[in-house]
């Protein structure tokens, strides 16, 4: 039988992670396209974590029990990854950044890892994903790499052509059919990234950000269609969901209230026994708003507890946020985080609040002076000092994304995040992240329901599946992988908490 392999360099978007365990858009989208284009064909998936182990003799590359970041997310496929992309017709590799990323557990796949493994091929090589943005703005560097490029889906009628369109939604339904053969070869829990929309509702768009250029028109997705979909994968074993690859979930269908009650309603209903059901992104302006609190409260009560709307201010500072068209003013946030904590602050039975707010911070914007950062400071202070809770807050550096206006400003003067960002970081790690942890997971909280998922140096780290989920770090202890444990919280650090185990979760 023919064999056709999705290599899995991984991805993150603003909108969208394909990281494992998630399990994202792109690799569910080549699986379909795949199966429909070569219907006879033995479809593997192959992560690059696949490759690397097999480059290093078959063993991970450090010494058990310390967790290996760079093969944690091994498949079924591991022993024979190399052979498989050799004797392929067809590898689609799936990969690139569109924003800075970095994981406990996992390494994306480098430019210089993918050739390399593109290297033993003998079949056609495509590509989808972010990375494919890079590769047509960068031709030379890219030359002979791959034989068609991607930049947001592929079918099986575009697969040897080449797109810099995506698919239409009633387009990739067509395709897609059963997931079980893709996630029987996942040894790991995936939770399903899950698209409502492409594109940014906003009139005027930020900057920075690379969504209006990857999808100029908003298109929104059947509410009909996201669930089937949901089911499709809950049919082939997936328990767990976040709704994240959009820009904002409050702005699905123009903020309508009626189509989230059902499209939560519908996947509740379609998938009964789901562990996670998520959200990710949300933009200021439309939590704000008073349907922002409505439909707060529908995420509060559909979704399960521990769940995060993650908000780009980006900026406290009104020259900054003028410059980049930003728009969202800090009172326009503070209200928001207000109507998520209102709708969402309540602890669920596992003991974490329902839905809080997340925080996402850019420095190294036009218009950045060292009032920036006191600015900054100043918000975080004021959400703070208002007694609010906040899941968890992203502080970076601006990446000029090739098609954003802030990449179309060319090279800049240096300002003076590039000198003084590590420190600003902690600032905001200390006086900010690490009080705030100390609020919404005090000291004796015992949090059920943990599995471990990785050994480092100081100890075993625990965790919930979910969408940014709080990190326990058990001291000292090197625990198998996948055990599962109660732990209580011992005390904290500005990115995870410590804690202790009390009992095995039942
Ligand atoms: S609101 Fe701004 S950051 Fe968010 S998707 Fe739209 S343009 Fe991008």
């Amino acid at each position: 039988m023919q064999t056709v392999v999705i290599l899995d360099c991984f991805t993150v978007e603003p909108s969208g992670l394909g990281v494992p365990p998630y399990l994202s858009t792109y690799v569910r989208n080549a699986w379909s396209a795949l199966r429909r284009a070569r219907p006879e064909a033995d479809v593997r998936y192959v992560t690059i974590d696949d490759v690397r182990w097999c480059l290093v003799g078959g063993k991970p590359t450090v010494e058990p029990p310390l967790s290996d970041r760079l093969t944690y997310s091994t498949t079924v496929n591991r022993d024979t990854a190399i052979q498989l992309l050799r004797d392929a017709e067809i590898v689609v590799v799936i990969a690139g950044n569109a924003v800075p990323s970095v994981h406990l557990h996992a390494v994306n796949g480098s430019f210089e890892e993918i050739a390399r493994a593109l290297a033993c091929t003998r079949g056609r090589r495509y590509l989808l994903g972010p990375l494919s943005t890079y590769a047509l703005a960068s031709p030379v560097e890219y030359a002979g790499l791959f034989d068609a490029v991607h930049t947001h889906t592929v079918t099986s009628g575009d697969l040897l052509l080449g797109s810099r369109r995506p698919a239409d939604y009633e387009q990739t339904r067509r395709e897609r059919d059963s997931f079980t053969g893709l996630v029987e070869q996942m040894p790991w829990r995936p939770i399903a990234e899950l698209e409502l929309y492409r594109g940014c509702t906003r009139r005027k768009f930020c900057d920075f950000c690379n969504e209006p250029a990857k999808s100029p028109l908003v298109a929104f997705r059947e509410v009909e269609d996201v669930v089937t979909e949901a089911a499709q994968l809950y049919a082939a074993g997936i328990r767990n969901f976040r709704l994240g690859q959009q820009t904002c979930f409050f702005s699905y269908r123009n903020r309508d209230e009626d189509a989230i009650r059902a499209l939560l309603g519908g996947i509740r209903e379609r998938c009964p026994e789901l562990e996670v059901l998520h959200i990710d992104n949300a933009d200021p302006l439309a939590v704000a708003a008073p349907v922002g609190l409505r439909i707060a409260k529908l995420v509060a009560g559909y979704c399960t507890e521990g769940n995060c709307a993650p908000m780009g201010i980006e900026s406290f500072d009104p020259v900054v946020i003028e410059r980049n068209t930003l728009t969202c003013t800090p009172e326009i946030l503070t209200r928001a985080v207000e109507h998520v904590n209102e709708a969402g602050a309540a602890r669920g039975p596992g003991g974490l609040p329902m839905l809080l707010p997340g925080l996402n911070l850019i420095y190294g914007l036009p218009g950045e002076t060292h009032g920036t950062h006191v600015a900054n400071l100043r918000g975080l202070a004021g959400i703070l000092d208002a007694g609010l809770l906040c899941h968890r807050t992203n502080v970076r550096l601006a990446r000029a994304f090739p098609g954003t206006p802030l990449a179309a400003l060319g090279e800049r003067e240096p300002l003076p995040s590039a000198e003084h960002f590590p420190s600003w970081k902690a600032d905001i790690d200390f006086t900010w992240d690490q009080p705030m942890k100390e609020r919404v997971y005090p000291t004796g909280l015992r949090v059920p329901g943990l599995h471990s998922y990785f050994i480092g140096q100081g100890g075993t780290w625990w965790r919930r599946l979910g969408s940014y989920s709080i990190q326990i770090v058990e001291r000292d202890a090197a625990v198998p992988r996948g055990t599962t444990g109660d732990l209580v919280v011992t005390g904290h650090a500005p990115r995870m908490i410590y804690g202790e185990r009390v009992a095995s979760a039942s």
